[in-house]
């Protein structure tokens, strides 16, 4: 007999529970209300005191805020020089925009396999895809759980290569004692709504290397420099330069004066994730037929996702069955991610399926829970006792 919703019982909860959300409070509001009545709503103030709490957040020092994510990865790429045909290494298991910079700027993506028991990219496979065109390395903190970024700078001082981190899940997540952020020579972070703090839409660059700093700055914003010290000709105090072709990637104060509002919370916002995959943890530690996810004795992760891998020995059903079932449940669940190169226009571009076998197997069996830090104890109820009534239903017995 079957309880579930998928086959028109009653589901565990009335409404949707999203995988991720925002957390806006009254504060915010105001803080964007000030900028609204101010006299800048873009190019003012707020943008560089954003920068700087950023930078000092992550003990890192500069920070280059962008208007998404995907364009500071894109100006970092810039930055670090990769042009036409330089090979970049990445990880499959992520979102696209970690691998579409490199395209942007008319390079190769290189996609390396990744750890099965982490499921970030694997430093030996890294080291296996170095070519003499090999330029520079994306890994991705996944989930939220940083990459080995001891190994990874090990290779990469070897060989010479740039590293950028793609640390759109890790804001606030430490590795050996240092915050995400101090570590490569560039890090990525986003604001998205579903990341740990948001601006709507918004992205930031932290570097120590004043050379990448002031590249970035340039390219955020067409190209133009103002700065006396860098103008090959002085018309006047109206004229400008264009350096280099930039484009228009500037963040709003609007956006800035949300992000530093946001700021103010990310150590409880952190706390609150961290609770809540622990209670998911204690409950599914105990459940046949799910595996939690693995963490490194020496990282601590930010959790912006929680991710189960099914058991396929061990359940008759397949994802999308499970999937589908708790969706019924009103349980928001999601899949990340499919391994990009396994994306059509990847494949038009000659990426072959089958090369890298462990992220391609992993994601059949990866999907993500709800997690942030609004969620209340009741909607975390919730999953346990969807996911539980789901897996009973499709254990094998
Ligand atoms: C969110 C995200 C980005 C960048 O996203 P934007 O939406 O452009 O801010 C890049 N990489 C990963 C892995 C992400 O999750």
């Amino acid at each position: 007999m079957s309880r579930l919703a998928v086959h028109g019982e009653t589901p565990v909860r009335d409404s949707m529970l999203p995988y991720g959300q925002q957390w806006i409070e009254e504060d915010d509001i105001a803080q964007v209300v000030r900028v609204l009545q101010s006299d800048y709503l873009t190019q003012g103030p707020v943008i560089q005191e954003f920068e700087k709490k950023v930078a000092s957040y992550v003990s890192a020092k500069y920070a280059v805020a962008f208007c998404n994510g995907t364009a500071a990865l894109h100006a970092a790429c810039y930055a670090a020089g990769i042009g036409a045909d330089d090979e970049v290494i990445t990880t499959p298991l992520t979102f696209v925009a970690s691998s579409n910079c490199v395209l942007y700027q008319g390079g190769k993506p290189v996609f390396a396999d990744i750890d099965r028991r982490t499921y970030n990219i694997d430093p030996e496979q890294i080291e296996a895809k170095i070519t003499s065109r090999t330029k520079a390395l994306i890994p991705v903190d996944f989930t939220g759980q940083p990459t080995d970024m001891e190994k990874i700078n090990a290779i990469a001082r070897k060989f010479g290569l740039v590293v950028i981190e793609d640390a759109a899940h890790s804001l606030g997540a430490r590795y050996q004692g240092s915050k995400v952020g101090a570590m490569a020579d560039m890090t990525m972070f986003s604001f998205h709504p579903v990341k740990h703090i948001t601006t709507g839409e918004g992205g930031v660059i932290v570097t120590d290397n004043e050379e990448y700093y002031q590249s970035m700055l340039l390219f955020r914003s067409h190209g133009i420099t103002r700065d006396p010290k860098k103008l090959i000709d002085h018309q006047g105090p109206w004229y400008y330069e264009m350096h280099t072709l930039g484009y228009n990637y500037r963040m709003t104060d609007l956006q800035a004066s949300l992000g530093l509002s946001q700021l103010n919370k990310l150590e409880m916002f952190l706390v609150r994730r961290r609770e809540i995959a622990q209670l998911y943890n204690e409950a599914f530690e105990v459940m046949a037929g799910v595996d939690t996810p693995f963490q490194q004795p020496d990282a601590v992760s930010a959790w912006h996702l929680y991710i189960l891998k099914l058991d396929p020995t061990q359940l008759r059903g397949s994802r999308k069955e499970i999937f589908e079932a708790l969706r019924a449940e009103n349980i928001g669940v999601n899949v990340h991610y499919i391994p990009v190169y396994l994306q059509p226009y990847y494949q038009e571009l000659g990426y072959k399926r089958g090369s890298c076998p462990n992220a391609e197997d992993v994601y059949e069996q990866l999907i993500t829970l709800p997690l942030y830090p609004k969620m209340t104890y009741s909607d975390v109820n919730d999953v346990i006792v969807a996911v539980d009534r789901v897996l009973e239903y499709y254990r094998l017995r």
